[in-house]
């Protein structure tokens, strides 16, 4: 596989203005280059592109959800060129205190070590996956996925991964318990994959009124119970039908504040809310004397885990009631329609979730 000069990239340049340019390729010291086959659009990427992250620095190429072929590398990466792979957002330095501690959010580049997040001014430039290439930085993780499935499929490895995380690893999720999702975007049905394929008893989604298609989806998942949280009252619904409290509550819902409320109403007493959606960044006022009194575990939930990954690459080529998950595909040429498709803007009829392919 032959690597360009250059790559085709759509720039962000500001809130909403993509545009067109031609990035150099250049050898790298160290690490890759990724040729990308279909980036994922996610609800952050939405929110980067709308001007609502303040740490944001433009211009910059979005999307982190990648998958594509190796196309050189300086010998770093376990792959040969030509492999497939999923390409975790996150980098690490290995050195700094986030990464010590083994948490997200590793601060080495600013404003933070991740695809899609870095500006293009950072060296190589091509940080993203709106674009024909990707750096592959000598720390980014990468999981080979099957050559089997398509490359828009293979994007939900992402999402898959993090409802795996979130709703399997963080709550420390038994054979038998309940689960409770709160928001039936890409992430939520990831949610209620992972669990049911942990072996959860019951799992509930809750969505808004425009998500009745997404619902649908969660149903044929195997999700026992969908609540339009619109026009119902989402802890009566899941009494009325668990007869109790779910074990684990998952907020998966987009920059809403009250979700955050209900979750921890909804939740048994001794039981685990996971916290997996920003506000925002606005302050949330709220009861804590709640948590002490139901003696809750509330865990904050950024990004997944590596384990998850692999879980979720195997997960995606053999389980065929996954195929439909992406709804929408658009090209390259075509990535702002696509972030008005994820968010909402072109209408939710059949939207699960969108993809920029190559
Ligand atoms: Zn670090």
């Amino acid at each position: 596989m032959e690597t360009p000069s250059q790559a085709k990239a759509m720039l962000l340049v500001e809130p909403k203005r993509l545009r067109c340019h031609q990035l150099p390729i250049r050898p790298p010291d160290h690490g890759g280059w990724l040729a990308i086959e279909a980036n994922g659009i996610s609800g952050a990427d939405v929110q980067i592109w709308k001007g609502g992250r303040a740490d944001v620095v433009y211009p910059l190429v979005l999307g982190h959800q990648v998958v594509g072929r190796i196309a050189s590398t300086d010998g770093s990466l376990p792959h040969e060129i030509g492999t497939r792979v999923v390409v975790e957002p996150e980098l690490h330095c290995g050195v700094c205190s986030r990464c010590r501690l083994g948490i997200s959010g590793c601060r080495h580049r600013r404003p933070i070590n991740s695809y899609g997040r870095l500006p293009s001014t950072e060296p190589p430039g091509l940080w993203g996956g709106l674009a024909e290439y990707l750096y592959l930085d000598p720390s980014s993780r990468t999981h080979v996925v099957s050559d089997d499935i398509t490359a828009e499929l293979a994007t939900f490895v992402h999402p898959l991964a993090a409802g795996y995380t979130w709703a399997v690893e963080l709550p420390l999720l038994q054979s038998g318990q309940t689960v409770m999702v709160l928001g039936p975007g890409p992430r939520g049905l990831g949610c209620v994959i992972a669990a049911m394929g942990a072996g959860a008893a019951w799992v509930g989604v809750s969505g808004l009124d425009v998500d009745g298609d997404r619902l649908e989806v969660a149903s044929r998942l195997g999700a026992k119970l969908t609540v339009n949280a619109t026009t119902e009252d989402v802890p009566a619904a899941v009494a009325d039908h668990l007869g109790t409290r779910p074990d684990v509550v998952v907020d998966v819902t987009s920059d809403d504040p009250e979700a955050m409320f209900t979750a921890l109403d909804l939740v048994r007493s001794g039981g685990t809310v996971i916290l997996a959606s920003t506000k925002g960044n606005r302050p949330v006022h709220f009861f804590s004397d709640l948590i002490v009194q139901k003696q809750l575990t509330v865990k904050g939930a950024l990004g997944a885990s590596s384990a998850a990954y692999t879980w979720a690459a195997s997960q995606i080529a053999t389980d065929p009631r996954l195929d439909d998950l992406v709804s929408h595909q658009f090209p390259l040429e075509e990535s702002s329609r696509a972030l008005q498709a994820a968010a909402g803007m072109l209408g939710h009829d059949e939207l699960i979730s969108v993809a920029v392919t190559f």
